[in-house]
């Protein structure tokens, strides 16, 4: 059986990246929040536009200014008022300042900005009480960011601050990647919609729920594909749906090794390669990873081939597996560059943590930040991959490596923290 590392590494070596040209589409600023740039951008300005000013004061030439002290006061004629926004018509003289406010054009012939708080003013004249530095609280033009070289790389998330920086180098529409289309079914003769009582031995499909969450907070498109019998000829006709239409393929169920554990059978009939059928954590050991021949691939969505994950039926393994394979899965093929693994931090444990040491197991519960620092607190209840119940309002994933057995209070363990906060 694969170790969860070695499973990471081969899941992530098959993922094909979104394509820079084909796979793109134009949306307004207003909506490229969480969207993956796909051309880099350049602007035509410079920042600043132009050399202006950092404070409210006084714009002086250094020179006049330079034995300034507030025993001593250099006093200077004001000649103009330069708000932000307006242009001065004037040179600075010798003897002469502007008074000027944050953002203005510094004037002709001036090269400092006298702070206000550093002055006091007399009418039309102003005692400057004290030396500044050469040039101080003047932003020079271009100092920021030069015109023609690249503002933003293709590949990045854009958050706040990369919507203001393309606000200001007025880029009011981008080219960003497609979000991915990730096919979601779950399988299950006992399955039913939530909406439809339960009989006797019926579950309710949560699976289709929590993946489409999970797909849509990692910024990709949830198809929803439904419900399927435990039948291999409906579980074939959905696969081949889902290679069509989809980057990503999510089955839950059926990849165990039960009698009606179908879904391993139908991709070999499909002529899929199967990388992944188990790996070594807990929750989470039934899991297939598998790609299609690139024939298949004609008349899809895309040309590579579908990456596709059977993902065990227990609703708690759902969300490990997920958390742990399908997100970096999903990041890496959305066309962020880097930075989509798993990030791991080293906390403390408040909480006993206990497993067999058989397989890495992965315990669910509540990072809490105690004077500053991070304390990993486990969720009360069950921690079977059957039980769903304790996984709500929890934050983070604590991994107890194959091997070891106990963590004991206050000892330090690795924490996957989520990001579904
Ligand atoms: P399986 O791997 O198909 O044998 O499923 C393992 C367990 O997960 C069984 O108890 C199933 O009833 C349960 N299960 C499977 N699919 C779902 C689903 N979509 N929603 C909730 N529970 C499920
Ligand atoms: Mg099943």
């Amino acid at each position: 059986m694969l170790s969860v590392s070695d499973a990471e590494a081969i899941i992530l070596n098959l993922v094909q990246p979104l394509d820079e040209r084909r796979d793109t589409e134009v949306v307004d600023l207003l909506t490229a929040d969480s969207r993956i740039l796909a051309t880099p951008v350049t602007s035509p300005l410079d920042f600043p536009h132009w050399d202006n000013s950092a404070m409210d004061g006084y714009a002086v030439r250094y020179e006049d200014v330079q034995h300034s002290s507030a025993e001593q006061p250099v006093i200077l004629e004001i000649i103009e008022d330069i708000p932000a926004g307006y242009q001065s018509k004037s040179t600075i003289q010798p003897g002469q300042a502007a008074r000027i406010f944050t953002g203005a054009v510094i004037p002709a012939g001036a090269d400092t900005v006298v702070m206000q708080e550093k002055t006091r003013r007399q009418e039309n004249r102003v005692f400057i009480l004290d030396t500044p530095k050469p040039q101080e609280f003047v932003r020079h033009k271009a100092s920021f960011y030069q015109a023609g070289t690249q503002l933003l790389p293709a590949g990045i998330k854009l958050n706040s601050p990369e919507i203001a920086v393309l606000a200001a180098a007025q880029c009011p529409q981008l080219s960003v990647y497609r979000r991915p289309r990730v096919a979601i079914f779950s399988t299950g003769d006992e399955l039913v919609t939530v909406d439809q009582p339960l009989q006797a031995g019926q579950i309710v499909d949560s699976n289709q729920y929590a993946i489409a969450a999970l797909v849509k907070e990692s910024g990709a498109e949830p198809l929803i594909l439904g419900i399927v019998k435990d039948d291999p000829a409906a579980l074939e006709k959905v696969i081949t749906h889902a290679i069509a239409i989809a980057d990503i393929i999510l089955s839950s169920g059926g990849v165990s090794v039960g009698d009606y554990d179908y879904v391993d059978k139908i991709l070999e009939s499909l002529r899929a390669k199967i990388h992944i059928r188990a790996v070594e954590m807990r929750p989470g050991k039934p899991l297939t990873v598998a790609t299609f021949p690139s024939r298949d691939a004609i008349n899809r969505v895309s040309t590579n081939s579908p990456l596709y994950f059977g993902l065990p039926g227990n609703p708690a393994a759902v969300l490990v597996t997920f958390w742990r394979f399908v997100l970096p899965a999903i990041k890496k093929l959305s066309g962020i560059t880097e930075g989509w693994e798993p990030v791991f931090l080293k906390v403390r444990s408040h909480d006993e943590l206990r497993s067999d040491g058989k397989r890495e197991t992965y315990l669910w519960g509540k990072l809490h930040l105690i004077d500053g620092i991070y304390e990993f607190h486990k969720a009360g209840g069950s921690h079977s991959s059957g039980n769903l119940i304790n996984l709500a309002q929890t934050n983070a994933l604590a991994v107890l490596p194959m091997g070891k057995t106990l963590i004991s209070p206050q000892e330090q363990v690795q924490v996957l923290q989520l990001v579904n906060e």
